[in-house]
């Protein structure tokens, strides 16, 4: 699934690209398309930090064992 932006219109949508999707605009039918960056692969890493630090004590993977991080 990729998201696209079509430079003739503006329109954007999403389009699940196969060897042999045709890459149009579902809106005008141009296929001057720019791919937009996936907006789950840019929100994810954030996502990843909120989780670790809501994570209790022992739960941080610190090498030196539960707790040994001092941050929790
Ligand atoms: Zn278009």
């Amino acid at each position: 699934m990729f998201e696209y932006a079509c430079q003739s219109c503006g329109h954007h949508f999403e389009l699940l690209v196969r060897e042999r999707t045709r890459l149009a605009c579902p809106s005008c039918d141009s296929e001057q398309l720019a791919k937009q960056l996936s907006v789950f692969a840019v929100s994810a890493p954030s996502a990843r930090t909120a989780m670790a630090a809501a994570a209790p004590c022992g739960s941080c993977g610190h090498p030196d064992g539960p707790g040994a991080c001092r941050v929790h």
